[in-house]
Parts: structure tokens; sequence; C-alpha cells
């Protein structure tokens, strides 16, 4: 395993539609393993494979109830509202307030390429909506309202 360096904002690979994984390979599983690696070096909660600038749609996440993988992820449905402030790892030093909705419900392949679903509210819902964004080829800074503010420590809530 090895970190990877996270790119960020103004690196061009981050505005870019990522493509779907149709089959893993050991390349993908080193990737998965680096990205979550990573993702915990930096302190973050999630991570998608453009960040390290691989435009592959794989995103990693761990809210707190240990590490979750998503290929392919897919949003089925959303209801409700949140707003809070959010970062990315991407946007070092700087968080904003994001309305995103409250519940999520996605599909995804895990690393067996098996079809799973998950459910999520609050930071999960967040943290699922956010990564899944980075494989469209947004940044949470679009969806900020009120500006953005610096945050003193290194580690931001979200990414
Ligand atoms: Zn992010």
């Amino acid at each position: 395993m090895a970190i990877r360096q996270i790119r960020v904002e103004g690196d061009p690979v981050l505005g870019k539609k990522c493509r779907e994984v149709t089959e893993m390979t050991p390349k993908i599983a080193t990737l998965i393993e680096d990205m979550l690696e990573t993702m915990y070096d930096a302190n973050g909660v999630g991570l998608a494979a453009p960040q390290v600038g691989i435009l592959k749609r794989i995103v990693v996440m761990d809210c707190g109830d240990g590490p979750i993988v998503m290929i392919n992820p897919e949003i089925l449905e959303t209801s409700g509202e949140q707003t809070g402030d959010e970062g990315c790892l991407s946007v070092p030093g700087k968080a904003g307030q994001v309305t995103r909705p409250n519940y999520v419900k996605a599909r995804f392949l895990d690393e067996e390429m098996e079809l799973c679903e998950i459910e999520g509210e609050e930071l999960l819902a967040r943290c699922i909506l956010h990564e899944t964004d980075h494989l469209d080829g947004h940044l949470y800074v679009e969806k900020v309202v009120g500006g953005l503010h610096e945050v003193t420590y290194d580690n931001p809530e979200e990414n």
C-alpha cells in the first residue's frame, strides 16, 4: 500500500467525468487499498479516485463505522434536507455551508463487483453525495452558500 498525492482545487483532473469500472483487476485493487490509506493518513472521511488523479468511478469512505468502498455508485433516492459545514481534502484548510438531502439511498459494486445498496442519513448521506459528485467533476465549493471560511485544524469534517 502507498499514500498517493491528493490533487487540489485548480487541478483539471478534478473537473472531469470519471469512467465506469467494468472489471476488478489487481491494479484497481491496489488503487482502492492506496485510496483508503491516503484517506486515513489525511484524516478524511471520504476520498474519490479523481482526487488521486485517476478518472475511475471509485470512492472510499469511513464515517466512523469502518471502511466502505463504492464502485460505480448511483444515487437511487434522496429526501429531506440538511445544512452544515463541509470540507474536502482537495480544498485544504477551508469549509463552507452546503445544503444537501438528509437521506440517500444508493447502489454500487463492492470490491468483489457484487451489487450492493446503502442507505445513509446525515453525515453518511452528505459523504455519499459529496464523493459521488467528485466522479462527475463537481466540487462542493460550487454548492457553498455564504462563502468559504478557514478551518484551523487540518482534518476537515468531510472531504
Ligand atoms: Zn471532496
